[in-house]
């Protein structure tokens, strides 16, 4: 079939809240995916941070193959084999206490609110409490998720959203500070905003936060939706810190394509909740749980942590001299390991259209200036190399 057939069904069909790329992609192999037309794109957005392990990996394919024969689901009610698998490698990579699995990166954040209001309950906090997030975040799309995502062209369709959240500048302690007070419950941030253009909290931001938070008994909790599962070159980006949160949710890469997400809890966190308060049909079923147990497994027999050091070294070099190379037009280069971001002088439509449809490279915009590298972790350097060729050349045409 003819690729403006597809995109014209699909527009046929599909709910518009979406500009989609004139692109149908087919299938994918390791860090290469191919469209209907059989053209072959380098792919550095994973599906947006989520194949951490590049596509058609064959134990996990065959992992979760081998569930799919045995059990697709059970529900809650009972126990089953890859839920408590994937929760015992989980938990070993994050030292946190207990886990509870959801269906996506939204999902796991409505948990962490929840937490933190139950948190606050327990302790017979007035009902007027407050929870700090920070602008330029982003949590999700669901009321409870957009209520802490700090940006208001996202909220203001939908308002009103959950009372009490209180908006701090991200790495700014002081404006933190100010809005601390004896009705805050928790603060909510991501280790590394992602969508609010690839900003990696400061050392003296992260052990300040969790400093109030121990100073008044709220719970830091920490959003690793998009930096966690290795890419920062930690397992979770707040082990490079040396803190560690009360509440910390993951998705994305947790399942490589499979839909899963979780959050995790410790200490007193990890009991603020009790029978009743919490459920999902879906949430941990077997078949999302085979494979967040083989990747994770994998991400350990692969040493993914040490490759994205070594590598996420390589593109920061290789993207610092790009930088150098075009003077006046990328501004800024920040990031931590493979999630890394250019800032431009104008904004990245033109060159990231170009680089797809020309160059056939796929990349992702964070915000209207900003480029976002956020590859499978396995590249190797010879495909930052052949990225670095193909962004160059879409960059010059787009001058
Ligand atoms: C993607 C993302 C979410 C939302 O996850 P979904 O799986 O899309 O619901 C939340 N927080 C961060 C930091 C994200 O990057």
């Amino acid at each position: 079939m003819e690729k403006q057939q597809y995109i014209d069904r699909a527009e046929h069909v599909l709910y518009k809240t979406y500009n989609r790329f004139p692109v149908v992609f087919d299938h994918g192999n390791g860090v290469h995916l191919y469209d209907t037309d059989g053209q072959e794109y380098l792919d550095f957005g994973a599906g947006i941070a989520v194949m951490g392990l590049g596509y058609g990996n064959q134990e996990l394919n065959d992992a979760v193959k081998a569930q799919v024969d045995k059990l697709l689901h059970i529900s809650n009610l009972f126990y089953n084999e890859p839920a408590i698998e994937a929760g015992e490698r989980l938990l070993k990579a994050s030292e946190m206490d207990k886990v509870f699995f959801t269906n996506s990166g939204t999902e796991a954040i409505e948990g962490a609110l929840k937490i933190a209001k139950r948190y606050a309950y327990n302790k017979g906090m007035a009902p007027d409490y407050e929870i700090i997030a920070m602008k330029h975040s982003f949590h999700g799309r669901s009321l409870g998720a957009l209520s802490v995502t700090g940006n208001d062209h996202y909220q203001e369709p939908f308002a009103p959203l959950i009372p009490n959240i209180r908006f701090a500048e991200f790495n700014n302690l002081d404006s933190v500070k100010a809005l601390f007070s004896e009705k805050t419950c928790a603060v909510l941030m991501e280790t590394i905003q992602g969508e609010g253009g690839i900003y990696p909290a400061t050392e003296e931001f992260i052990r300040g936060v969790r400093q109030l938070c121990d100073e008044h008994d709220a719970l830091l909790m920490l959003d690793e939706i998009q930096c966690g599962m290795a890419r920062s070159g930690s397992m979770f980006a707040w082990q490079g810190y040396g803190v560690k949160p009360d509440v910390m949710t993951v998705a994305k890469a947790l399942g490589n394509g499979v839909p899963i997400g979780a959050f995790l809890a410790c200490g007193k966190a990890a009991t603020a909740m009790v029978p009743g308060d919490h459920g999902t049909t879906y949430g941990g079923n077997p078949l999302v749980c085979a494979s967040a147990a083989k990747v994770l497994e994998l991400f350990e027999k692969l040493d993914i942590v040490g490759h994205v050091q070594e590598i996420g070294a390589y593109l920061w070099e290789k993207l610092d001299e790009l930088m150098a190379r075009h003077e006046g037009v990328i501004v800024g280069h920040r990031g931590k390991g493979l999630i890394q971001g250019l800032e431009f002088a104008c904004p990245v439509g033109p060159v990231v259209t170009n680089a797809l449809l020309e160059q056939k490279l796929v990349l992702i915009s964070a915000g209207a200036k900003i480029i976002r590298f956020v590859p499978p972790l396995v590249i190797e350097k010879a495909d930052v190399d052949e990225m670095v060729k193909r962004l160059e050349t879409a960059l010059q045409m787009a001058e």
